[in-house]
């Protein structure tokens, strides 16, 4: 197993990351379970959501909001942004990006599920600007792009293709491809973020190409998917 992850989030004391195939689908609870049991993390404190593709963030910062969560059987969103302690959130991707985003005090993290048309819906943008109303207009914003299909692999129809600028665009041989970190990286970037704090998870780990460790919905018409996780411990 591997955890693909950006120790600047562990230097503020957040365990988080994206997990290979090893530990099977997340879909699976027991799968989940068994995970969690290796970082010694209770796996009832992971709150998961039902996602939907669009850019719905649900905020896990209060007592209030916990209760709330916990009230509702099955919370529908594609990103979460978390502040309380004891408490982690999960998401599922297997070809869309997982997008962890804070700011350099650790007070919110956030993490989303970032497939096309999430990220057609500015949820980014919309993730960084939360993070900002929450932890103070001057904050430093950082943020990790994790392991997801790459320009290489992420061809798009016309219609597809028509929801992004031509900064995410690359065009080879007549197709067209999407290049979801370039414009991750540009609402990051509109948001009020430094180049320099944005890292993305190294090209060679696009989800389609590397089969060895990464689930691909192209690749493999799979519903089986990598789990990618936030937890601030008590
Ligand atoms: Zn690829």
């Amino acid at each position: 197993m591997k955890i693909f992850s950006d120790e600047r989030l562990l230097g503020l004391g957040v365990i988080s990351g994206t997990v290979s195939r090893h530990t099977g689908s997340g879909r699976e609870a027991q799968n989940v379970k068994k995970f969690f049991d290796t970082l010694d993390i209770d796996s009832a404190n992971i709150l998961g959501l039902r996602q939907v593709h669009g850019a719905h963030i649900v905020p896990i910062i209060s007592g209030e909001d916990l209760k709330n969560y916990r009230k509702t059987a099955m919370h529908e969103g594609d990103a979460w942004l978390l502040g309380r302690a004891g408490c982690g959130c999960m998401i599922l991707t297997a070809d869309c990006a997982p997008l962890y985003v804070w700011n350099d005090r650790g007070i919110c993290v956030g993490l989303a599920h970032c497939g096309w048309r999430g990220v057609a819906a500015g949820l980014p943008r919309k993730i960084a600007e939360d993070i900002k109303i929450r932890a103070g207009k001057n904050v430093r914003l950082c943020a990790y792009i994790g392991p997801h299909i790459n320009a290489c692999c992420f061809e798009v129809r016309e219609d597809a293709a028509g929801q992004f600028g031509q900064r995410a665009l690359v065009k080879k041989g007549g197709k067209i491809f999407v290049d979801l970190a370039a414009e991750i990286t540009a609402q990051l970037l509109s948001a009020g973020a430094d180049a320099k704090d944005i890292r993305r998870e190294c090209a060679c780990n696009c989800t389609m190409c590397n089969k060895e460790d990464f689930f691909s919905y192209r690749r493999d018409k799979t519903r089986d998917t990598m789990i990618s996780f936030i937890y601030k411990p008590a």
